[in-house]
């Protein structure tokens, strides 16, 4: 406390009696008030309330020490308190300078983005020379998150009303992917808040608050939309992409099963996070059966992991990794025993998702095939193109 400055007292009235018991209120000595509030105004017969109103209306208190690191401005104080709080920060930076800050941070951000957004648009290329499955991507997040005018892409954030793919993890995924390769750019006109800089001026992205442009040659907007829907359609594009559709139908699967899964346990409040073992098992059954049919079976797996928890002397953890070894062992029986499993319906809270609903039923035109089709569908669609 003792350390604490003086004060630079300005009075903004003229009246030498409202002055004085101004000077009452902040007068300091060796870092402390030398009077307390409450003996001022009961001397002079005012309520608190009014006493801290007229103070604050007719004087200004200035630190004769702390100044602004920027312009010197020296640190004003609103009430004792104030001064207590904040009388010993001397790395001080005033309102205005803040602001002036503030702003300038906010130009340089929106400086790297549009920057970025520049050297993506030098680059782009057009529609014919994508990827089919980015082209397919930017199809379905289009769909899934363009603005009203399809001007740009809303932050992800920011959608709720559907699925992207069947799982969030993979909605993240898929804009990396698009973002990576240089089909979309974070959008200059994003919110500030989701860009930072980082020591070296870098901008960083918060990845699903940040809006989106497409970067692809020669078209945006409305007429971006037009034409990829159209290159999709396109008769050629199944049969130039096969390789590259067939993989994204492949993933598709695995994810549809692995959401059912996740959902499956949690049912019996048996959270589970798939790992890999669980991943390529689901995948060699996906030769075997459609993703109908090993939802079944993945069903059967979750409630005997359920029953085994419920046995007692395991933990929901333990029960929750027995999926694997279940889901194993009901995959090979019914395939030796040549068992017909019987497909499920999908499950009303895993709705079909855009890009399966974009990949199946209007480029290969079967109605959630995804779900109840086999693993050979694409290959068959496209002997089927002449
Ligand atoms: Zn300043």
């Amino acid at each position: 406390m003792s350390e604490q400055p003086a004060l630079h007292i300005e009075y903004v009235d003229a009246d030498p009696v409202t002055q004085a018991l101004c000077l009452r209120y902040w007068r300091v000595e060796g870092g402390r008030f030398v009077e307390t509030v409450a003996r001022i105004y009961r001397d002079e017969g005012i309520s608190q309330t009014e006493f801290t109103a007229l103070v604050k209306r007719h004087s200004r208190a200035w630190s004769t020490v702390i100044k602004c690191m920027r312009c010197g401005e020296p640190m004003q104080f609103a009430t004792r308190s104030d001064y207590i709080s904040r009388a010993e920060r001397r790395l001080f930076r005033c309102p205005a300078c803040i602001a002036t800050e503030q702003e300038q941070l906010e130009t340089a951000k929106r400086l790297r983005i549009i920057e970025a957004l520049d050297r993506g648009m030098a680059n782009a290329r057009p529609l014919a020379q994508l990827d089919p499955r980015h082209c397919l991507y930017l199809w379905a997040l289009l769909k899934y998150a363009g603005s009203e005018d399809l001007g740009y892409i809303r932050a992800y954030c920011k959608v709720r009303h559907e699925r992207l793919t069947p799982m969030r993890d993979f909605d993240r995924e898929l804009i990396n992917e698009l973002w990576r390769n240089g089909v979309i750019a974070v959008d200059p006109d994003s919110i500030s808040t989701a860009v930072e800089l980082d020591s070296e001026q870098n901008a960083r992205v918060h990845f699903t608050e940040v809006q989106w442009l497409p970067t692809v040659r020669g078209a945006s907007g409305v007429l971006l939309y037009e034409l990829l829907e159209a290159h999709v359609l396109d008769p050629g594009f199944i049969t130039a992409g096969a390789a590259s559709l067939q993989a994204c139908c492949d993933h598709l699967a695995l994810l549809e099963c692995l959401a059912f899964l996740e959902m499956a346990l949690e049912e019996y409040r048996l959270g589970y996070r798939a790992g890999e073992k669980t991943r390529a098992m689901i995948v060699t059954a996906l030769k075997v059966f459609t993703v109908a049919q090993v939802c079944n079976i993945l069903f059967r797996a979750a409630r005997d992991a359920a029953a085994f928890y419920q046995r007692g002397g395991v933990s929901r953890d333990h029960a929750a990794k027995s999926v694997v070894g279940s889901f194993e062992r009901l995959m090979e029986k019914s395939i030796a025993n040549e068992w017909v499993v019987t497909p499920f319906r999908r499950n009303y809270n895993l709705p079909q998702s855009v890009l399966s609903r974009l990949l199946y039923n209007r480029l290969l035109g079967t109605d959630d095939g995804g779900f109840t089709g086999g693993g050979s569908l694409l290959q068959g669609h496209a002997a089927a193109v002449p």
